[in-house]
This record gives C-alpha cells, structure tokens and sequence, in this order.
C-alpha cells in the first residue's frame, strides 16, 4: 500500500497468482488465496491508495470450465471445473465490483491459453518441446504425458499482453475474451513440435496405451501415465474474442503453427547450447 502510494502509478497488470491447473487441484487452499484472494487484497490497497490507477487483472478462460461446450464469449455463464477456476471467479467479479461500487478503471482479460519460449515447464506447451529438444539432441528420455486428446485455445503470449495494454487504453474499464477462436489437441501439439525438430513421430493405440513411436526406428518417444491426468477437465471450448477485436481492434499475429515452431526452434537452441532444465 506504502509503495502504491508513493508511486501512483498510471496502469498495473496484475499478473500473479498460483497459475497452474493441476497444482490447484492438490493445493486448493493456497490457490483460492494466492490467485483469488490476494487479487481482492491488491484491488482494495488500490482504491485506498491510488484509486486512479488504471488496473489490468488477468481473469482465464477456466472460469467458464463445465459450461462451456463449443464457443464461449463475455455472455456466456461461469461454472469452473477446477480450484483454479473457482479462484480466479472469486477475483474476476472482485474487479467487477470494485469497478462498479468504486467506480475504478479495472478490466478482466478472460484469457484463453497464452504460450512463448518463456513459458513455465509445468505446462504441457513448454514441457513438449524441452523434452523433445532434448531428445532431438540424443538424449535418451521419454515424454510422458497425460491425456492427448485434451484440446486448448492456444494463442502466442505476445499477442495477448498486446490486448492486455489495449484494455488500460480505454475510456473506461470492461471484461473482455482474449483467444485465439481455435482449438487443437495436446497430441497435435506434440506432431507439430516433433516435425518442426526434424523427428517423425507415429502415434499407436489409444488412452492411457497410446505410444508415440520414431518412425524409421520404432524406438518409443512419447508414453502416456495416468499420473497426469486430471480429477475433472473443463468441456472443449473455443474463446470468441470479437468484442476485443471491434472495441480494441486486437487481433492476434501469431498463428497456431507459428507459435509451435517458435518454442520447438527456442528449445532446440537451449538443447544443443547444452542448457539443462529441471
Ligand atoms: P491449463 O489449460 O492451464 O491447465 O494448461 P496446461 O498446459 O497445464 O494443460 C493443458 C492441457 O494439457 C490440459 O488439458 C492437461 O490435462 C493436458 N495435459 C496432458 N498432459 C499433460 C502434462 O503432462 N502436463 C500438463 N501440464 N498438462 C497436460
């Protein structure tokens, strides 16, 4: 609060929180109040402090969770299918009511998955092309996953920060879906950053006995373990982003492909400079 009030800054992105979905699940306590209460600590020092700060708070496409088959948008109803979900629910309408009861400039990016070379290894993006790379480079690991079929709005994290900046332009603060408005699955994810490495993957059997296999060697690559399977997914769904793209004129630059190809190329780098991850 001493530090907001010295600052008086002009916009904060308020980025922080416990960010991972399947940690929630084993830690639910310290995500409601890592990513749930700490927001609603943060806005009400803001409207003490520096109430004409301008505040950007990033809100998630896990929000929407079990309501979500096919498209959702702005209108579309919450029911979050993770400890995640529910905390950052608690800090979306928290925005919401300061931005109503305390007239604040505050916006909720719902943001869909957003990736980069600097992406977390806990999350299966990043975890993919590390491993590759590293198998690429002869190690002699196996990527082992949880379910392949899983499918995510994927967008370049980029791209999205761009929206996120666009919305502390604004007259006044709104709610807004950040995404890319297409989906694919963890398997194609994997396809992609293994042709992009110059490995030919073949994917055998199905569920928890598919197999990704190297092609002209046989030699098993990819394995699937329960162990990364989740208690409860939220249903696939596709983020419509148009209110972002008419009132912001937001669109995002990098394509789907694009977004594989720049972090398996990034991870490659890393692999042969000999960085070692953990
Ligand atoms: P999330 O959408 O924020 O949970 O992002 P993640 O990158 O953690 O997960 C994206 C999807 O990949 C989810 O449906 C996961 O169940 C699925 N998935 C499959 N295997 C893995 C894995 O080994 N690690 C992670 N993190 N997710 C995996």
């Amino acid at each position: 609060m001493r530090l907001l009030q010295d600052v008086q800054p002009h916009e904060i992105y308020h980025l922080g929180g416990q960010s991972s979905v399947q940690t929630s699940f084993q830690q639910p306590v310290y995500t409601a109040e890592a990513s749930g209460q700490s927001a609603l600590r943060f806005i009400e020092e803001l409207a003490l402090a520096a109430p004409q700060a301008r505040l950007f708070h990033a809100s998630s496409s896990e929000v929407f969770g079990r309501n979500a088959y096919g498209t959702v948008s702005e209108e579309t109803d919450f029911h979050p299918a993770s400890p995640y979900g529910v905390a950052k629910l608690f800090a979306h309408w928290s925005v919401i009511n300061f931005r109503e009861a305390q007239g604040l400039h505050a916006s909720n990016g719902i943001m869909f998955n957003h990736e980069s070379p600097l992406r977390g290894m806990d999350f299966v993006t990043r975890k993919i092309t590390a491993t590759l790379a590293q198998i690429a480079c002869g190690g002699q690991q196996i990527l082992v996953l949880g379910n392949l079929d899983n499918a995510r709005d994927w967008g370049f994290a980029g791209d999205y920060v761009e929206a996120m900046w666009a919305m502390l332009q604004q007259e006044d603060g709104d709610d807004f879906v950040i995404a890319s408005g297409e989906t694919h699955t963890v398997r194609q994810f994997v396809e992609l950053s293994a042709a992009a490495m110059g490995l030919d993957i073949v994917f055998e059997g199905e569920g928890l006995e598919c197999k990704g296999v190297e092609r002209k060697t046989g030699r098993q690559l990819v394995g699937v373990s329960a162990d990364f399977y989740r208690p409860s997914e939220p249903d696939p769904m596709i983020g419509n982003s148009d209110k972002a793209r008419a009132k912001l004129g937001w669109q995002p630059r990098v394509s789907f492909e694009q977004l594989v190809t720049m972090m398996a190329e990034s991870d490659l780098q890393r692999a042969r400079d000999g960085q070692v991850w953990y």
